[in-house]
């Protein structure tokens, strides 16, 4: 089965405590793993801080991401 290509992978900013999580752009909506919060994406409010189509670069940027941040 061939995967749209359309797809996207995100890096999102929980709104609620700030931690950073993978999404998938097929999805409505994402728990965070932090807090169990249930993040709606459409929101305004949710602050996306990278896209990729590639979910192996998504996840990457998202590693680096946590690493700068516990610095
Ligand atoms: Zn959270």
């Amino acid at each position: 089965m061939l995967k749209s290509p359309k797809k996207r992978y995100g890096v999102i900013e929980c709104p609620n405590c700030r931690g950073l999580g993978l999404v998938c752009s097929s999805a409505k909506s994402h728990r965070c793993p932090y807090c169990g919060r249930v993040i709606k994406f459409g929101w305004g409010r949710v602050k996306s801080l990278y896209w990729s189509y590639s979910p192996r670069v998504a996840s990457r940027v998202l590693a680096r991401l946590k690493l700068e941040r516990s610095k």
